[in-house]
């Protein structure tokens, strides 16, 4: 089997990785705290950082490849999906601002538009997204519902030209920095649970929708409660016919389980954990001769070999047109969970010194360890819990019955 690129993908990742090395600040990577699956953005704190990631995104879109595997004619080159997949994992690895797991408009939203939205929906959303002109942010969990979604309770009724929303989302990652939703609904409480769903456009400037941050175990405010009372959404702006919602979430989900992986950030964190073990001693012993260090090593570094093995696997079904329903659930347990294993191993070499956070000098790694070791484990919950995407494999994957 040849799991090299061809010439076509091969040019494409070396002009990339020389875009990004010439194009991102020297430091870029090298900012402190950070973690793959990092939801809180850490190193886009500050306004100069964001002015930087502004300008940055804007070179990839001219360069056209902030949608690269969309349609000409949308916006994007026409790329394949293995192109695509290059393209996050050289972003991710560089640790850039905008890649694809950086974008639920462009990850997401946009290709579930091209898939399900009308021709005047497109034309509406499509230029903005492929522009990176909006961004934003998904209205899914509520209080009483997550790993089930069919309980959703937010209602939209018609009125007239519009629908009225009253509701409550929660865990709105980044809403508070979005312009609009990607949020779903219940438009018929009639139904059964699964079938009077629907997904809407939501503008954040809507009258009605108020905002309370909600603060991770970093103290960053990463969440969001959104509340609706009375907010009025123009019809065009329900996707995908009345009541279908559930069916569109599903391959959502998919995209979602897709972009978010970042396979390149665990590569990059590695090897700093690597050039650690390699440079330093422990008790007068060089930690590259340490049994445990080095099994432990050895483990991280199969773990992501196997990620990139499904990350190569999805985006392959996707360029035959299959569906990696099942592959999309499995890369997002291996990578959620290389993630929150990377830190507890990154923490044991590091020692106490791991513990240290960026206000010390004496932090190694630039006080990445203690905050990926705290913030990791959401990424296994976020997108759908390690339960649920088991639960997925077994069932559609294994086609073992429904529990
Ligand atoms: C970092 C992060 C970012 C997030 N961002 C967003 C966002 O932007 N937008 C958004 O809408 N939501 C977001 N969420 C919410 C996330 O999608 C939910 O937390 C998740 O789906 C779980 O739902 P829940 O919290 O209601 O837990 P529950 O569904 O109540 O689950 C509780 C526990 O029961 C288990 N469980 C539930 N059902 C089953 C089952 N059938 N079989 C086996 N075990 C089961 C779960 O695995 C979990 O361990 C985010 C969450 C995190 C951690």
């Amino acid at each position: 089997m040849d799991f090299k690129f061809n010439a076509k993908e091969q040019a494409f990742y070396e002009e990339l990785d020389e875009f990004l090395t010439s194009e991102l600040p020297a430091d870029w990577g090298n900012k402190p705290v950070r973690w793959p699956h990092d939801y809180a953005e850490s190193p886009m704190k500050s306004e100069e950082d964001y002015e930087v990631a502004k300008s940055f995104i804007k070179k990839v879109v001219d360069k056209g490849w902030f949608t690269i595997s969309w349609p000409k004619e949308y916006g994007g080159q026409g790329y394949t999906n293995i192109e695509q997949a290059i393209y996050d994992e050289r972003m991710s690895y560089h640790r850039a601002p905008g890649g694809s797991s950086g974008s639920i408009a462009a990850g997401i939203v946009g290709p579930m538009l091209l898939r399900i939205g009308t021709l005047e929906q497109q034309k509406q959303w499509i230029p903005k997204i492929a522009n990176a002109e909006m961004t934003m942010w998904l209205g899914y969990s509520e209080p009483n519902a997550g790993s089930d979604l069919g309980a959703v309770r937010t209602s939209a009724v018609e009125d007239g030209d519009h629908y009225v929303l009253n509701g409550q989302k929660c865990w709105s990652s980044g809403a508070h920095k979005a312009d609009y939703s990607w949020m779903i609904v219940r438009t018929d409480p009639e139904a059964r649970k699964h079938q009077g769903v629907s997904f809407f456009i939501v503008d954040n400037k809507a009258p009605g929708i108020t905002m309370k941050p909600v603060y991770n175990i970093l103290g960053d405010h990463s969440f969001n409660e959104v509340f609706m009372d009375d907010v009025r959404i123009p019809k065009e702006n329900l996707i995908g016919g009345k009541n279908k919602g559930f069916y569109h979430l599903m391959k959502a989900l998919d995209f979602e389980r897709i972009t978010l992986v970042g396979i390149g950030g665990f590569k990059r964190m590695f090897e700093e954990l690597l050039d650690y073990v390699k440079s330093h001693d422990r008790n007068g012993e060089p930690m590259a001769k340490i049994p445990s260090v080095r099994a432990k090593l050895a483990e991280i570094a199969t773990k992501i070999e196997v990620g990139y093995l499904l990350l190569w696997r999805t985006a392959e079904m996707l360029d035959r047109d299959q569906d990696p329903n099942v592959e999309s659930s499995a890369l997002k347990v291996v990578s959620t969970e290389l993630a929150r294993d990377m830190a507890e191993v990154a923490m044991e070499i590091l020692g106490p010194y791991g513990q240290l956070t960026e206000e010390s000098e004496w932090s190694p790694i630039r006080a990445m360890v203690s905050r990926g070791f705290l913030e990791s484990i959401s990424a296994t919950i976020g997108a759908g819990t390690s339960e649920i995407q088991r639960n997925i494999i077994a069932q559609r994957g294994l086609g073992l019955p429904r529990v």
